[in-house]
């Protein structure tokens, strides 16, 4: 028989850690109130798939994570992933900004060993909870070889998620999670069954580690519609290195706002277009000519996972070329 592998359990909060007063509340309930510890007694079955171990770095929602805390977390997993005695880690997380923290791991982690971030649309006292199963999931994956090698993953809804793709696409549903382009696989049975890989580059494929890296370059997100206003919009883009603009359509902007984007990047802030479709391509030189206004676009990005991506580039520096080839790349 071969050895169990060892998996380190990272508690940070959320519903998955969460408590309503009755069975019946699956959306009115504390959040972040079970530690890391209680939530894993509730699935002793867990121990035939690994050696499990724990820790509880934080105990918060989701929401209020900023890039401190993405850092704290990248750093300790990094750091946990660097020994022998760890195979795989899951962290548990609030679902509402699930997909930030995961896709900030995606690309700046360096290791091939699984790590799997999870969590849970009711929380674990309420009727039909998903925090059991997508917990038990979240190991299985993070247990299982073939997991190795493909990035940060989200498990939810017995589905296997790239952190790329992957969106909370609805406020109270078990079936939240969605990638535009499919899951890489399911879980069932507490094995991992994949059909597809990710296409783009991550992890050991990506320049940036987060070795010596004290903060991120603050880049700020604008959403547009046509009632917004231009001093609204420039306080915004005021004290940014990085502007995202998530644009009506393909990365529109409404003509009485295009002065006030244009001069934002004439001060050096790095606007970049996107799309509050939630899916598709904003093509670059498309609706707007991004050359001549010195603008970026986000190819096919959701606006909370490009500020990230933005941030990091510009860590290595500002050149629009190279930072549009990051958008095609990641
Ligand atoms: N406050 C929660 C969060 O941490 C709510 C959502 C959830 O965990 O399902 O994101």
């Amino acid at each position: 028989m071969t050895a169990k592998p060892n998996i380190l359990v990272i508690g940070t909060g959320g519903t998955i850690a969460g408590r309503g007063k009755a069975a019946v509340n699956t959306s009115a309930y504390l959040c972040s109130v079970l530690g890391i510890d209680e939530v894993l007694d509730t699935i002793p079955q867990a121990l035939a798939l690994a050696n499990l171990r724990s820790e509880q770095l934080l105990q918060t929602g989701s929401e209020n994570f900023n890039n401190e805390h993405l850092l704290a977390i990248g750093k300790r997993v990094a750091n946990v992933l660097a020994r022998q005695d760890v195979d795989g880690v899951v962290i548990t997380h609030g679902t509402d900004t699930i997909e930030e923290t995961a896709y900030f791991l995606h690309l700046t982690l360096k290791s091939v060993k699984p790590v799997v971030v999870v969590g849970s649309m009711r929380p674990p006292s309420a009727m039909s909870s998903d925090a059991a199963l997508n917990l038990y999931d979240a190991i299985a994956v993070a247990a299982h070889p073939s997991s190795r090698g493909i990035g940060t993953l989200v498990v939810a809804n017995s589905e296997i998620h790239t952190a790329r793709d992957v969106v909370k696409s609805n406020s109270f549903k078990l079936e939240a999670f969605r990638s535009p382009y499919g899951a890489l696989g399911y879980v069932i049975e507490g094995v991992p069954r994949y059909y597809r890989r990710p296409s783009r580059a991550h992890t050991l494929d990506t320049p940036w580690s987060l070795d010596g890296l004290a903060g991120l370059p603050k880049v700020d997100i604008a959403y547009g519609y046509g009632a917004l206003e231009s001093d609204a919009l420039a306080s915004i883009a005021a004290n940014a290195r990085g502007l995202i603009f998530v644009g009506t359509g393909n990365g529109n902007v409404a003509s009485h706002l295009l002065s006030t984007l244009r001069e934002a990047a004439r001060r050096g802030v790095h606007v970049v277009r996107a799309s509050r479709t939630g899916n598709g391509i904003v093509l670059r030189n498309g609706t707007q000519p991004d050359d001549e206004y010195g603008w970026l676009t986000v190819d096919d990005q959701v606006p909370q996972k490009a500020r990230l991506l933005l941030a990091l580039a510009l860590t290595q520096g500002c050149d629009t070329n190279t930072l549009q080839a990051a958008f095609e790349r990641y």
